[in-house]
């Protein structure tokens, strides 16, 4: 068992100090890990493979609140729309429309969040800054009621420049102060999370400090 107890009761202080939400990333992690977690009063876990989340979803307390933080293909969003509780990797029309669709099916209202491509890598998914501010006026449209936008998330640059990761969540948070009637701002992971939330970022997800390092990712 690699879970680090000592880890997640002082990260938890430390945020809940500044009222972030830390959302802890499972993925990869046995059942067993999450209850770990669980038992000792977390309840916002992170998945990003959706087979994965839905397994682990049947058979872990129904209390857990589910986050999907990965890529979403919208031929899976009908396999979690009955439960999951924010989508974090919003990254295109298409796929808030099926979103919207599954979650309506389901008669729900399901939470997201607009990833927004703030790294200087290519390979890094979300939308550009003027592709954010068009989906943000395509989804006034009343059709979409079904889901709600409730903010953005984002990932720096893969790198140990911390001056970088800086400068590109600030350029995230700036974007998010200008939008208004959201509250969310998902930024910040086991390396970068503090200064994420020096950034402004008022939810965190976090997976190797708290679980131990990942074989696969
Ligand atoms: C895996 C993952 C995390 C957590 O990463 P750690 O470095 O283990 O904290 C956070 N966000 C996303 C989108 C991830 O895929």
């Amino acid at each position: 068992m690699s879970v680090n107890i000592e880890a997640y009761l002082s990260i938890k202080e430390e945020l809940e100090k500044q009222n972030v939400k830390l959302v802890a990333v499972s993925k990869t992690k046995p059942n067993d890990d999450i209850l770990e977690l669980y038992n000792l009063g977390q309840r916002d876990f992170g998945e990003n493979y959706v087979q994965e989340l839905v397994s682990k979803a049947e058979q872990l307390p129904k209390d857990i609140r589910w986050h999907f933080i990965g890529h979403l293909q919208t031929n899976k969003v009908k396999l979690i729309a009955s439960f999951v509780q924010l989508i974090h990797g919003v990254d295109s029309l298409k796929l808030l429309k099926e979103i919207n669709k599954q979650s309506k099916k389901n008669d729900r209202v399901v939470d997201c969040l607009l990833q927004v491509h703030i790294a200087e890598e290519e390979t890094k998914f979300g939308l550009s800054e003027e592709e954010l501010l068009q989906v943000i006026q395509l989804t006034k449209d009343p059709s979409l009621k079904n889901v709600r936008i409730c903010g953005l998330m984002g990932m720096a640059t893969f790198t140990s420049d911390k001056k970088i990761v800086r400068k590109e969540f600030n350029k995230l948070r700036q974007l998010y102060n200008n939008i208004p009637g959201i509250d969310t701002l998902s930024i910040g992971m086991s390396d970068d999370y503090k200064i994420a939330v020096e950034e402004g970022s008022n939810m965190v997800r976090i997976g190797s400090l708290l679980f131990g390092k990942r074989v696969k990712d």
